[in-house]
């Protein structure tokens, strides 16, 4: 099973990244090279207020820039680096360095409201995650409200555990938003007891809203019950006028994808904020 996952002219597939390593003690000694050598990279993705284009946030992405093997994406190393239970550090590493990143921007006066971070499923397992959160917190000085912690439907499976655990961050005052919305386990009955704060539209229900009659209607429908349950909704892959239209229309709150920017380093989000603003005030009128 090779899943092409190109991008920026790399190729790289699922099924040789596991052969390159040949054994698990192999990867995470790589893993751990990398973590010490900053081999690891955040991007940022504006988050856009569909209202008035004001980007009212980033979403955190990392990526692996490996000295031998090239960029590598996310969704290629993220599961392997599960397995050797190496994802809590660079979980932490990640939480860390985004909170530093805006804790700066804000300081020279970038008006960002908040930095959103995914969590893996074995970080949000552990139970130590709201003080590991907290202590990131105290060590980087940046206000809870500004931190947001993505999760997705299939992390709250336990419903008592998730019931908990999203309780014990809301305590601390950090927002946490449902990642992927519409694609896993759901149910409007637990929903509704989890203290969160945004639902995020999966981009495969955006991306055919033109032409696929029922994910038009899923939006509309998940714009509604969020509406009703007094969440806020964000759509990702937004990628066209069309797209942000049928979203405008429909009463989402926030988007952000390649129409507005793709994930942007941080030296090119801090000195491109300004054109990048300018762009996005037109392109929401
Ligand atoms: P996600 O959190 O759902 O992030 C959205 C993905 O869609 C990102 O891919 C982003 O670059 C991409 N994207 C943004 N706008 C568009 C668009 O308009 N069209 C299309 N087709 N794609 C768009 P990326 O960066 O490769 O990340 C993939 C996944 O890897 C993320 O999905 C997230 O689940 C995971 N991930 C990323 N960073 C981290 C991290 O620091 N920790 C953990 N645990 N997972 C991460
Ligand atoms: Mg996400
Ligand atoms: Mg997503
Ligand atoms: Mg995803």
């Amino acid at each position: 099973k090779a899943k092409a996952n190109g991008r920026n002219g790399y190729f790289i597939y699922e099924s040789t990244l596991e052969k390159l390593y040949k054994d698990k003690l192999t990867l995470k000694l790589d893993i751990e090279r990398a973590l010490e050598s900053e081999e690891f990279v955040l991007h940022y993705q504006p988050q856009i207020d569909i209202k008035d284009g004001r980007i009212v946030g980033v979403e955190t992405l990392i990526r692996w820039q490996h000295k031998k093997r090239g960029l590598i994406f996310p969704n290629d190393f993220i599961p392997l680096a599960e397995e050797t239970g190496l994802i809590s550090q660079i979980g932490e590493w990640v939480i860390k360095n985004a909170c530093l990143q805006l804790k700066k921007w804000r300081d020279i006066n970038i008006p960002i409201m908040k930095v959103s971070v995914n969590l893996s499923a074995h970080q949000f397992l552990k139970n130590d995650l709201a003080q590991i959160v907290e202590g990131v917190l105290a060590e980087t000085g940046l206000a809870p409200v500004h931190l947001e912690l993505e999760i997705t439907e299939s992390m709250t499976m336990e419903v008592n555990y998730a019931i908990k655990t999203i309780k014990e961050l809301s305590d601390l005052g950090v927002k946490i938003s449902i990642d992927d919305f519409g694609t896993g386990y759901s149910s409007l009955n637990y929903l509704k007891k989890f203290e969160i704060d945004y639902l995020k539209i999966d981009k495969s229900f955006v991306n055919d809203i033109e032409t696929d009659k029922s994910d038009a209607n899923m939006i509309h429908t998940i714009i509604l019950m969020a509406q009703n349950l007094g969440l806020e909704v964000v759509a990702e892959g937004v990628e066209n006028r069309e797209q942000l239209k049928f979203l405008g229309n429909h009463g989402c709150d926030f988007v952000q994808g390649y129409y507005f920017s793709k994930p942007l380093t941080a030296e090119e989000f801090e000195s491109e904020f300004y054109n990048l603003q300018k762009d996005f005030i037109e392109k929401v009128e």
